[in-house]
């Protein structure tokens, strides 16, 4: 009363609730009250009004439709519908994706966070928020936990598989290097952990223990927060509310459902994932990535092996110790999707996430194999890549070590054996990566059917299973009639062929993305959003030369691409049959997957 918006916003006043009005002038209200509701009919959409009162007379300022949170773009969606004002398809189209991300995953208290200070900014690599104490290392990490504390974010220049186990205990992960696509970034998204990745204006000081910027310094157990929605890095603790799924929620994804015509799959690498996304409404996986399941403890050590081996037989004796191992998992990720298909990736290791470069562990492994500490750093430094990403990795290690196919093969069937026998629906499909040539996919898809009819004759029973290949290095787009020949699938690896196609390092170009996009040499992150009009090309090619070959043939999208809405439209638009994201993304696809239903 006796104020204007204005003091309202300068803090001057504080507004009361619209209710009162009914008792100071009870004709104004009844008046207000009808006027919202022939604007919100007239826009049939909640609206956003302003008003003043003066001698008693209501004036309308102005009205447009409301900025909404997640939460309540659902429950007006929803609601809406309930009240026969929008159509279903409207009130599907109504609600932003993108935005659903805030519903699942924990949430910074507003009012806390605009308290907080504000360290720096990073990239807003994997949503949420988390707030903990400040530690360096993976051990580190671990050693806290272990001593009973409960929030910890770990801090590094950048991860690699080394520090997967206290990534995995974090509460949340921050890099000062590394992009969208960056170890550190993929593996938080999967995890459905909050990162910012990327924050180069902070100075990490390891033999220190601290991060510094413009004069504030953290020190370890110091407490820092982190908000990967937004990328922004937090003095202190900010407090934090859990994520809740309302019933509105559910009613809005059953009704996406109806109109999708595009499969929503999961990238997932353990049974845990795979449960977590098939809560989330996933029908299927889209992309195991074998590499990444022997992140943890002991596994490591024998991939090591495997690399580090000088010969066959050598690698033959680490691959044994892998096969239990793999086909445990695959049994237990087969389990979780009874009666969907599963997509297992061969082997794509870019080796250097995976030697070893830090001299203990290079002891420890040297005495596991009966080597010295020289041979095993010798054999590291000769596995040196100038360009790992472009080296000796996905089908080219197969290809030149065809017993690591043979071992995934046989982890693969067995474990497709061994839950048929336990009345599983199983759908296995192995996936072939880095293919960009017909003899590649050729060579790979020999060695598969030949394991595979070996251990059907061993085991006397056999399960029907399809062969498949990553579309990712631009070749084998515009090779992609040949490759269809020998593929049962394709699945458009988004990450390598975005990497490719641009020339653009996915662990280099953040240095400079980030200046392009201030100086709009790009509008947004191709690692991010798919670029259609040059990446898309190939991709659109990709599919329609697949298709000439084989009409039949199922494609999808498994690269980071395929959890992000503008670029879900664009798989819907070419006609694919799936989209596979992280876990944590799926109802967001599977919101746009309808919308571009609806649209088109
Ligand atoms: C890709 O390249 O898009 C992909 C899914 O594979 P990765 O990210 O494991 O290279
Ligand atoms: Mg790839």
């Amino acid at each position: 009363m006796n104020a204007q918006g204005e003091d309202v916003v300068a803090g001057i006043r504080t507004p009361q609730s619209i209710d009162t009005l009914k008792d100071v002038m009870p004709e104004c209200y009844k008046e207000f009250v009808q006027i919202c509701k022939t604007l919100e009919s007239h826009y049939r959409d909640m609206q956003d009004m302003e008003f003043t009162i003066e001698d008693g007379k209501l004036f309308m300022l102005q009205t447009r439709n409301g900025k909404r949170t997640a939460q309540a773009a659902i429950k007006i969606a929803v609601d809406l519908v309930k009240e026969k004002v929008r159509t279903k398809e409207e009130a599907l189209l109504m609600v932003e994706p993108k935005q659903l991300d805030q519903l699942l995953h924990p949430m910074f208290d507003a009012d806390a966070l605009k308290k907080a200070k504000v360290l720096a900014t990073g990239l807003a690599a994997s949503p949420g928020a988390a707030t903990g104490k400040l530690y360096f290392t993976a051990e580190d990490v671990k050693a806290a936990s272990e001593k009973g504390e409960k929030d910890l974010i770990l801090a590094r220049l950048e991860t690699s598989p080394e520090d997967i186990e206290g990534m995995n205990i974090a509460h949340g992960i921050l890099t000062i290097r590394g992009g969208m696509t960056s170890h550190a970034a993929v593996v938080a998204r999967g995890m459905g952990k909050c990162c910012v990745s990327g924050a180069g204006a902070l100075n990490i000081d390891y033999k220190a223990r601290t991060v510094e910027i413009d004069g504030v310094l953290l020190k370890e157990g110091d407490y820092i927060s982190l908000n990967g929605s937004t990328g922004v890095v937090y003095k202190g603790q900010v407090e934090t509310k859990a994520a809740e799924l309302s019933g509105d929620f559910a009613e809005l994804m059953d009704l996406a459902d109806k109109y999708t015509k595009l499969q929503v799959r999961t990238n997932a690498d353990t049974p845990h994932d795979a449960a977590v996304a098939r809560n989330f409404g996933a029908i299927g996986i889209g992309l195991c990535r074998t590499e990444h399941m022997f992140f943890e403890g002991d596994r490591i050590k024998a991939v090591r092996e495997m690399i580090l081996a000088s010969d066959e037989q050598g690698r033959r004796i680490a691959l044994a110790k892998l096969l239990p191992m793999q086909r445990g998992d695959f049994e237990g990720i087969f389990e979780a999707m009874d009666g969907f298909g599963v997509t297992i990736r061969l082997l794509d290791p870019p080796l250097h996430e995976f030697v070893p470069h830090q001299t203990a562990t290079q002891k420890e492994l040297a005495k596991e194999m009966g080597l010295t500490l020289e041979e095993v750093k010798a054999k590291v430094d000769s596995l040196e890549e100038f360009n790992p990403m472009l080296g000796h990795r996905g089908c080219r290690l197969g290809i030149t070590y065809p017993e690591i196919t043979e071992m995934q093969t046989r982890a693969i069937i067995e474990a497709a054996l061994a839950v048929k026998a336990r009345g599983i629906d199983v759908h296995p499909e192995i996936m072939i990566p880095l293919v960009g040539s017909l003899k590649e996919i050729q060579n790979q898809a020999d060695v598969i059917n030949a394991t595979a009819a070996k251990v059907f004759e061993e085991a006397g029973t056999s399960v029907p299973y399809k062969v498949g290949t990553m579309i990712e290095v631009p070749r084998a787009a515009l090779t992609a009639n040949e490759i269809a020949t020998v593929a049962d699938f394709f699945s458009f690896g988004t990450n390598d062929l975005t990497q490719m196609t641009f020339g653009f390092s996915r662990d280099d170009a953040p240095k400079f993305l980030k200046f392009y996009k201030e100086h709009g040499i790009i509008k947004t992150d191709p690692f991010e959003v798919l670029d259609q009009e040059g990446v898309g090309q190939l991709v659109r090619m990709g599919v329609e030369k697949g298709r000439a070959t084989k009409p039949e043939l199922k494609v999808g999208i498994c690269g980071e691409h395929g959890g992000e809405p503008s670029s879900v439209k664009f798989c819907a638009k070419l006609g694919m049959n799936y989209v596979s994201c992280s876990p944590y993304r799926v109802p967001i696809a599977r919101v746009a997957a309808a919308q571009a239903a609806i649209e088109d």
